[in-house]
């Protein structure tokens, strides 16, 4: 507090400083604040992401704006709709204790006419994007020809958008007489460039070296082969069980084929991309700044300037093409002084990019392994164990406390931890018990280790048939039969293939390795009171006919709920009395 009043705040943003618990100011705020509300000049800062720049320049700004007056007189341009989000809704933090000052953000992808209105109210700072910015002054809209300010931020990524002529054009609709403040995390030719072109002997700040990566970084590489990226990505995930993340991928069609697959999987991800409407991003970054979303997986385009803090995990599952771009990914975690880690899943052959990275951030990588099947069951295992251990009781239980001391009556301690933590673990351990090892070895010629540890019993293509009895009966075609497969096991929908929905049985395949999870499953396992069973199949293709020992039948007098026999019959589902509807809600 006292720290920044040494900064020459004033009480207004002192107040707000205290009520964001703010306690230090960060180093560009130290070094920029002070100088920005002594003096009328230009600036150009360099600093990473997450070292407080908003506030850098936000406080001096909102400090030195006149409130009693309606004319605009501060600009911030920023590259992206959810940066422009973000500046506007922490400066209005910044100022909840200055009355009548209206900050508004402009951006496209949302109605130019209520825009337009917000500023007619008066808006004496604007934060916007180039792009709806130059369209608003082409239309007469906004009039920023007597602002004393202007400030450019993540300079660097709107000139790596291609915003270059719309600065421009924006600029020269503003007076020559203001101060121009630029922040950027790093300084490429283009930054100098516009800095050369549009300022006047600025003031420089250099927040640590430049270019480098934030040391509360770590970066770690997993060596796989190609195919198994996806499968790695699951096991760091899985690995790291609290994982709050960004997913880098290439292009957009990863982006979303991954985040499908994840959720697919059972995952709570989501996909950010640029061909989702804008409407459809808010909803996912919303969903991700509640933490609903632990794995957000986004295209380069569509993070940039994401300020979402505690992020734990950046994952880059596919390198960026421009090397660059690996700092402003990792750049999203290790954020205000927390720490973080950035991931890098990748190929033997693209390992020689590791160094060039390496280069730049001057940083090493550490090279890591991606964790076997069984050390992600521990790791799952103990953090279930300390799950339940911090869970808050919920003291509605109270009142169901004897019927459920009634239900376990009889069970020990002992068993009853056991049967706890079976309740959430089997199902990872049925699956990670048996998995392949991902690992390729970064030394040698092929190191692509692609092959089940395990065999078992399985047929010489690899693929296991199974037998499950429900069919058409039961309002299943092959994909809702496929849909209903991947939600119950928790598998990829690319791992089940050959779905053969019969009457009332169907068959469908999957590798060997997830034999004993699919198995395992279905282990007493009932929709509606009713066994749905299944076996691996003895007819390879699974050509349409049970053999005749499978087809017994369930007796009526074992009663609805609870059958112990297993039924293949094709009459079966018409004995649970009513048809699943296509929707199958029955079984969720
Ligand atoms: P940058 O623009 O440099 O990437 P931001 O301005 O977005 O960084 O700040 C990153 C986070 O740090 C924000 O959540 C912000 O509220 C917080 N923050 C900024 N300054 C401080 C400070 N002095 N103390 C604690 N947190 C801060
Ligand atoms: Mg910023």
């Amino acid at each position: 507090m006292t720290k920044f009043k040494a900064l020459g705040l004033n009480k207004a943003l002192l107040d707000a400083v205290a009520d964001l618990g703010f306690e230090t100011p960060s180093e560009v705020q130290e070094k920029t604040i002070p100088k920005l509300l002594q003096e009328e000049t230009d600036l150009v800062a360099l600093a990473q992401t997450g070292t407080g720049k908003t506030a850098a320049f936000g406080f001096p700004l909102i400090q030195k704006i006149e409130s009693e007056s309606r004319t605009t007189q501060g600009l911030i341009l920023s590259p992206t709709r959810e940066l422009c989000l973000q500046i506007t809704n922490e400066l209005q933090q910044y100022a909840k204790y200055v009355k009548g000052l209206n900050i508004v953000a402009i951006y496209g992808g949302a109605s130019i006419v209520e825009q337009s209105k917000q500023i007619k109210r008066g808006a004496q700072i604007i934060v916007a994007t180039p792009g709806r910015m130059k369209d608003m002054i082409g239309r007469g809209m906004i009039n920023i020809t007597k602002i004393d300010y202007c400030i450019l931020d993540e300079a660097d990524e709107m000139l790596n958008m291609g915003f270059y002529e719309d600065i421009k054009d924006i600029l020269s609709n503003t007076p020559k007489e203001k101060s121009t403040w630029l922040f950027s995390a790093t300084m490429p030719k283009e930054v100098s460039t516009i800095a050369k072109k549009f300022m006047h002997n600025p003031y420089e700040v250099t927040v640590g070296a430049k270019n480098a990566g934030v040391d509360t970084v770590q970066h770690e590489y997993y060596v796989v082969g190609g195919r198994d990226r996806y499968e790695a990505l699951k096991r760091l995930a899985d690995a790291n069980p609290g994982i709050f993340s960004v997913v880098f991928c290439r292009t957009k069609r990863d982006t979303q084929r991954v985040a499908e697959k994840l959720i697919g999987d059972g995952y709570n991800a989501g996909a950010l991309h640029g061909d989702l409407s804008q409407n459809q991003r808010d909803l996912v970054m919303n969903s991700f700044r509640k933490k609903q979303i632990q794995m957000l997986v986004a295209t380069d385009v569509a993070a940039r300037g994401i300020d979402v803090d505690d992020i734990s995990h950046v994952i880059n599952y596919q390198l960026p093409d421009e090397i660059e771009t690996y700092t402003h990914r990792s750049g999203r975690t290790g954020r205000a002084g927390k720490s973080g880690i950035s991931m890098v899943i990748i190929t033997r052959s693209e390992l020689r990019k590791i160094k060039t990275i390496e280069n730049i951030i001057k940083q090493k990588f550490e090279a890591k392994k991606i964790p076997t099947g069984i050390e992600i069951c521990e790791i799952q295992l103990y953090h279930l164990a300390s799950k339940i251990r911090n869970t808050e009781i919920n003291e509605a239980v109270d009142n169901y406390l004897p019927a459920i001391h009634d239900v376990l009556e009889g069970l020990d301690r002992e068993e009853l931890i056991k049967k706890i933590i079976s309740v959430e673990f089997t199902r990872f351990y049925a699956y990670y018990s048996r998995v392949k090892d991902l690992n390729t070895s970064a030394s040698s010629d092929r190191g692509d280790s692609s092959r089940p540890s395990r065999k078992g019993d399985v047929a010489s293509n690899g693929s296991v048939r199974y037998f499950i009895n429900v069919g058409e009966k039961d309002g299943y075609d092959w994909m809702s039969l496929k849909d209903f497969l991947r939600d119950t096991v928790n598998i990829g929908k690319d791992d089940l293939f050959r779905v053969d929905v019969k009457d009332s049985f169907s068959f469908f395949n999957t590798e060997a390795e997830f034999k004993d999870r699919i198995l395992n499953t279905f282990q007493d396992f009932k929709v509606d009171g009713r066994f749905v069973n299944v076996e691996i199949s003895k007819s390879p293709e699974g050509g349409g006919r049970r053999s005749k020992d499978k087809g017994r039948r369930r007796t009526k007098d074992k009663g609805k709920g609870n059958f112990k026999e297993r039924s293949f019959s094709k009459s079966g589902s018409k004995r649970t009395g009513k048809r699943r509807s296509k929707k199958r809600d029955g079984f969720y």
